[in-house]
């Protein structure tokens, strides 16, 4: 498999719960390497960019509010099916349907606070990428 890039974000309830270490701990044992990375806030426009797939349902505007409400970790993972690997490691969108052993069915509490975002295509990584490390 290729090597790529992909975008993941610990997001907010990731930072404030304390739990960075164990997750980029978790890719580097994958065998994923972490290119780029800092500790910051996402702005509005970041966000809106971000999520703009999801303009007008009904979770949008939680989620905007949500995702700018404190500090985030932005970080750049390359490797061997990074995309990919990286969506393994997260487990499924609701921590409560997540399995045990993915950061989110460990971390995860609920749908609105679900601690770790990855880019979900090699397309979405770059324009993602392009957003958060402009
Ligand atoms: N989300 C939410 N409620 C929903 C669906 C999604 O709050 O009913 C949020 C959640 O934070 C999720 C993000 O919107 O991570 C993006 O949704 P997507 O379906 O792209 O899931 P992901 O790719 O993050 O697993």
């Amino acid at each position: 498999m290729a090597i790529q890039k992909t975008y993941s974000m610990i997001k907010p309830d990731g930072v404030r719960n304390g739990h960075i270490g164990e997750i980029v701990n978790r890719f580097e044992r994958a065998g994923l390497t972490v290119e780029r990375m800092e500790l910051g806030m996402v702005t509005l426009d970041q966000a809106k960019a971000n999520y703009a797939e999801h303009e007008g349902k009904p979770f949008y505007d939680g989620l905007i509010s949500y995702i700018t409400s404190g500090p985030v970790v932005k970080m750049v993972i390359s490797g061997e099916g990074a995309v990919a690997k990286v969506r393994t490691l997260m487990g499924a969108t609701n921590p409560a349907e997540a399995a045990p052993g993915t950061i989110r069915g460990d971390f995860g509490l609920i749908m609105d606070e679900n601690v770790i975002h990855g880019s979900d295509s090699p397309e979405s990584a770059e324009r993602e990428i392009g957003i958060f490390f402009a």
